[in-house]
């Protein structure tokens, strides 16, 4: 396909349930290797309040309606149904700049994103619609009021503002948690590249799979809409900081204490370890990453390597060995298969990359590639945004000021020398907080130092080494269940990290009252709420019979001396504490030989268990064991046995069944507590 001769295309935002395309004509977007006309943007004309209107009432309200696992579901659908259009995604993600591969972060990566959070969301997520925050906490010695978190989305809407880098990955990545959370979402791509987050915005609203208003899509200007937002709503920004800092204090957004979340400059390092000397495993493989993080999507990721710390000694063989790849690298337009790196997403960008180049000449000397003559072997080297490899080196990078303030959004980075670990660490910490740094060592020790103190600079540090480079998923790469944001100049945001994500679209509250009321507000059994003792065995019982308080309190077993020597003996488990009086009187916390802990939840589960077959189809663990009291021979052992969550799966004929498990002796004294976790058929013939 040559896209130097696809038609331009007026773009079109989908709000309030349909395409409008804006009242202008609007600005030209360029393929970035051509200069061709791809597409006009504008948005003039489009009413933004009834945009959030629509959103916050007809989409919130949808969402809100389904189950954390059928949100879930649909972000499943979704994502197999874009991964059967992605050919049509690629074919336009070169007018981008994007290569083959770049084109899979931003396509494959994005819908593998949506996947991710789909299979995790049902994993890690209860079928209801209120998450729970941690334990319950006691307030009272009587268990008559008590206190839980809890977690509900926010009734406004999610509006993402997104940079030109990753069109597709940058959209989903938020998407995911959002819509997860139960939130409506309006997308406002950067306009550089919003062509293809429109046709992947086509393509999702194609599937039907969303209720109505829980997506919506602004191509062009967002108008007046930030003036309108209010406490309830979310504003998430990935750009530049000088952008992103006008719009966190943008008056609406101050005065409704609107939940900002930024993503912005990072001026992101690598450091070489001191054991990694040429010629070791742990150089060849920073040479590799920084290589390769300078020249992936042409260096526009937020995460790319833009400051190479090494030890003095060995940046002469660093340079050299980056040199003789980055020379290498062949640039051009991505439809040529040869091509290793594309052009920069514009002109203007490339305008943008050199005069940052400049700024950081007056600290450092370009050592590999020439900004203002490209070499391509495809593409127009006029009107396409070409722009190979530029490496700097910085020799007194403790005395420099830009290149640790100055990030060129592009394939540029500087090597800077350190003598002392000391040095490594304030150098890193000069970029004044990074989405991510790695540190390239096989040396226990420093990695511990440099690590401990990175961190609070940093939202992650990888650590890449000889055993970890075969299935290292790399310095750049942000990763689903991982955090992605980082402190300071990085923007102080935070995204992904698993669930930790879809939090951000929720509020957190921490509820007070009597156990029954906890109950009624969350679904779930707390100690000291109402249970029900009538009826048949809870294990009889169905997802459809069950009901959470359904408990069973059982006959009490004695525990005597010849059990626990059959069970030492038929496990082996002959610890002294359980077979000799005088060793174990010795122990500061017995008073003699005491009961294995295992043989305590094997006597309950004896005392609990319904034997015959029923609804109750498998024990897959427990949960949080604890053995509260010493048992000695002699003592009787009882328990109380509490449906506390119940959980079904929307894509199972079963469930999982929950119960508060608490052991107690003849005194009533806990003695062990844990939760026993069941799966549960859904309906029962005979039950
Ligand atoms: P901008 O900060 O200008 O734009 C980022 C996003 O904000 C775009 O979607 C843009 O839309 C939008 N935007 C701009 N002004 C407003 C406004 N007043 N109201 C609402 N939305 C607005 O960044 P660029 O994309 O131009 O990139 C510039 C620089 O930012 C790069 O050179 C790089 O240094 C940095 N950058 C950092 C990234 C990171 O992840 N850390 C990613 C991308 C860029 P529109 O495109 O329509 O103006």
């Amino acid at each position: 396909m040559n896209i130097s001769v696809r038609q331009p295309r007026r773009l079109e935002s989908y709000v309030c349930g349909g395409w409008v395309a804006g009242s202008k004509e609007g600005n030209v977007l360029l393929d970035a290797s051509t200069g061709a006309p791809v597409a006009f943007i504008d948005s003039t004309g489009i009413d933004f309040t009834d945009v959030l209107t629509y959103g916050r009432e007809k989409g919130g309200a949808a969402l809100r309606r389904l189950s954390f696992h059928e949100r879930a579901l649909m972000l499943k659908a979704l994502g197999l149904a874009l991964m059967e259009k992605k050919d049509k995604f690629y074919a336009l993600s070169t007018a981008t700049g994007a290569t083959k591969a770049d084109s899979w972060i931003d396509i494959e990566g994005g819908i593998g994103t949506l996947l991710s959070y789909a299979s995790k969301g049902r994993r890690e997520l209860p079928n209801s619609r209120v998450l729970l925050d941690g334990d319950v906490e006691g307030l009272s010695k009587d268990n008559s009021f008590s206190a839980q978190h809890i977690l509900t989305p926010l009734l406004g809407v999610a509006i993402h503002i997104n940079a030109y880098n990753f069109p597709c990955w940058g959209m989903l990545e938020k998407l995911a948690p959002t819509i997860l959370a139960g939130v409506p979402a309006i997308i406002k791509p950067a306009s550089q590249t919003a062509y293809l987050t429109e046709l992947m915005v086509r393509a999702i609203v194609e599937t039907g799979i969303f209720p109505d208003g829980s997506l919506q899509l602004i191509c062009g200007s967002t108008g007046d809409l930030l003036d309108h937002v209010d406490s309830q709503d979310i504003v998430t920004f990935t750009g530049s900081a000088a952008t992103g800092q006008r719009l966190k204090t943008g008056k609406a957004i101050v005065a409704n204490s609107v939940r900002f979340t930024m993503e912005a400059d990072s001026l992101n390092a690598a450091v070489l370890g001191l054991d990694a000397a040429p010629g070791t495993e742990e150089f060849e493989l920073f040479v590799k990453e920084v290589a390769r993080e300078m020249t992936v999507k042409a260096g526009q990721k937020c995460t790319a390597i833009r400051r190479v710390i090494a030890p003095r000694s060995y940046t002469d063989a660093l340079v050299a060995g980056l040199r003789d790849r980055l020379t290498k690298t062949s640039v051009g337009n991505p439809i040529d298969e040869g091509v290793r790196m594309g052009p920069l997403a514009s002109l203007d960008q490339r305008d943008e990359v050199r005069a940052r180049i400049r700024d950081l000449m007056t600290d450092a000397e370009i050592v590999s590639g020439d900004p203002e003559n490209p070499l391509v072997v495809s593409g127009d080297a006029t009107d396409g945004a070409f722009l190979n490899p530029v490496l700097l080196y910085c020799d007194k990078p403790a005395a420099a000021g830009t290149v640790h303030d100055v990030e060129a959004f592009g394939p540029v980075s500087t090597v800077m020398p350190y003598d002392t670990a000391d040095e490594a660490v304030d150098l890193v910490r000069r970029g004044k907080g990074s989405l991510v740094s790695s540190v390239f060592t096989n040396d226990a020790d420093f990695v511990q130092e440099m690590v401990l103190r990175l961190a609070p600079y940093h939202g992650r540090v990888m650590i890449g080494n000889r055993v970890s480079a075969k299935s290292s998923t790399g310095h750049g790469s942000p990763l689903p269940g991982l955090v992605h944001g980082g402190p300071g100049r990085a923007g102080g945001g935070e995204e992904l990290g698993g669930m930790r994500g879809v939090k951000h679209y929720m509020q957190r509250t921490a509820v007070q009252g009597a156990p029954s009321m906890l109950t009624a507000v969350t679904g779930k059994w707390f100690p000291g709420a109402a249970a029900n003792n009538d009826g048949p065995h809870p294990f009889r019982k169905s997802l459809a019979e069950l009901k959470v308080g359904d408990q069973l309190i059982t006959a009490s077993r004695a525990v005597g001396l010849d059990d626990i020597e059959h069970f030492a003996n038929f496990t082996g488990d002959t610890f002294y504490a359980h077979m000799d009086e005088e060793a174990a009187k010795a122990n500061p916390f017995f008073d003699g030989r005491v009961a294995h802990g295992y043989l305590i939840v094997s006597f309950a589960a004896g005392l609990f268990v319904d034997p015959a077959p029923g609804p109750v189809l498998a024990n897959y663990g427990v949960d949080n064991l604890r053995f509260l009291k010493p048992v000695n021979p002699g003592d009787a052992l009882k328990v109380q046995l509490t449906c506390k969550e119940i959980n079904p799966r929307a894509s199972a004929e079963h469930g999982e069944v929950r119960w508060d498990c608490l052991v107690t002796n003849q005194n009533a004294e806990p003695v062990a507590q844990y939760d026993v976790l069941t799966m549960v058929a859904k309906t029962w013939p005979s039950a």
